[in-house]
């Protein structure tokens, strides 16, 4: 249930083992631009062996470098580099979140998945020992029965609700504008690079064809003064913020309000669990969330591998469990890690970030400790 970023990698990592997947969709338009566009390296041989690789390049995906770190002045600290270990570029690819969305979504259907986009309402029961699916889209019906029934339907997740699951969940103070601009001097290798400013932290997020993507907290007593200010002004504003950035165009994009959130494992009859988002959603402070929605869906598609289709509920039990407790190991420290940078990050009041200012000279002088956060910030360990 669901065909965002969670569910399309789970069903592009199953394509072609056999198995009878039907992919469930409420949405009538493309994903929403603004979220989840950077693929760690360590994702990229995952990717290379879903099949996807070459057809993001053939979208237009690009490559980065690693990430850039400057203080409130707009003095250099350090840059964190990327770290490949296969024979791909030694970068981050980057392709706009609903392309991304759509090269695996084909992938998915040419290797066998049914998908059902555009449901206007859909009805949960547990009947004869599976899961049946009663669906309505444009005034007809349908009627499907599955053994195994997967959540990715996002934060909000319906099913989360219909299965009665728990839900651990925390909210972030302030919301994450995003605008989108071309920088004035935006030539040379493409890297991400992150603002300490006096008061907040401000992210510049390469985007296909020379744009960027700009990322900051704001309170919501300025909600409307980004959402309605003309260009000259949001880029004076942002000009103030990072010495030395210009942009030649500039436009406001949306607001999101960050959470971090995990929900409990389903112990209920049969077999069901949630991925992605509506499992385990995070700040977007370390660019994670879609990166981590392709790891755990390839952890998935490789405990289903061996499994044929019209397996039971019996077939399937130990295979789940053994995935709630590999995922849980992957994800405990991966959602601390970035809890505590969305922390770092939801503040307006950072002074410069002095501690985390001293942290970064650090590392830039000493080899070990960049090489230890180049190969985290990459994805690494697998
Ligand atoms: C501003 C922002 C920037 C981000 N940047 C990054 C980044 O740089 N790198 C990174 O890795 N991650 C990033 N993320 C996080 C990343 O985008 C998400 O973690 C990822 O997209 C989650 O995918 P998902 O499929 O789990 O959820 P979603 O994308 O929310 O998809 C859920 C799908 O389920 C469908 N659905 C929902 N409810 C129902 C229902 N009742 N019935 C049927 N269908 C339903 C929805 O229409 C949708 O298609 C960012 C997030 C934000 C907000």
């Amino acid at each position: 249930m669901g065909a965002g970023i969670a569910g399309a990698a789970l069903a592009a990592a199953l394509a072609g083992q056999g198995l009878s997947v039907a992919l469930l969709e409420r949405r009538t338009g493309p994903l929403d631009t603004a979220r989840g566009d950077h693929i760690q390296p360590a994702l990229l041989p995952v990717l290379k062996r879903w099949g996807v690789l070459d057809s993001m390049l053939a979208e237009g995906a690009e490559w980065r470098q690693g990430t850039r770190w400057f203080d409130r002045e707009g003095q250099h600290i350090v840059t964190v580099p990327a770290i490949q270990t296969t024979d791909l570029p030694n970068g981050f690819l980057f392709l706009n979140h609903e392309r991304i969305g759509n090269v695996l979504l084909q992938r998915a259907v040419q290797g066998g998945s049914h998908y059902f986009p555009e449901l206007e309402r859909w009805h949960l029961e547990r009947r004869d020992n599976c899961w049946r699916l009663l669906m309505a889209k444009a005034g007809s019906r349908q009627i499907l029965d599955c053994t195994l029934l997967i959540g990715a339907d996002g934060t909000a997740s319906r099913v989360r609700t219909e299965l009665g699951l728990g839900l651990e969940r925390h909210s972030y103070k302030h919301p994450i504008a995003i605008l989108y601009g071309r920088q004035r001097h935006g030539t040379g290798p493409r890297t991400l690079d992150v603002h300490l400013t006096r008061d907040r932290i401000l992210s510049l997020i390469p985007r296909t064809g020379g744009l960027t993507k700009i990322g900051f907290p704001v309170d919501h007593s300025e909600l409307a003064q980004w959402r309605d200010q003309p260009a000259a002004t949001l880029a004076r504003q942002l000009e103030a913020w990072c010495p030395g950035l210009e942009f030649e165009q500039l436009e406001f994009g949306s607001i999101y309000p960050p959470l971090s959130q995990r929900t409990s494992a389903y112990n209920g009859p049969g077999q069901a669990l949630l991925i992605g988002d509506a499992s385990h959603a995070m700040h977007p402070a370390r660019s994670m969330g879609m990166n981590t929605c392709f790891r755990i869906a390839d952890q998935l598609a490789g405990q289903l591998a061996g499994v044929d289709s019209g397996f039971s509920d019996r077939d399937i039990a130990p295979l789940i469990a053994d995935f709630e407790t590999e995922t849980q190991r992957t994800l405990t420290p991966l959602l601390a890690e970035n809890h505590a940078a969305g922390l770092q990050m939801d503040t307006l009041s950072g002074n410069g970030f002095p501690a985390l200012v001293d942290q970064l000279r650090a590392a830039a002088g000493n080899e070990q400790v960049s090489q230890a956060m180049a190969t985290k910030a990459s994805g690494w360990p697998l």
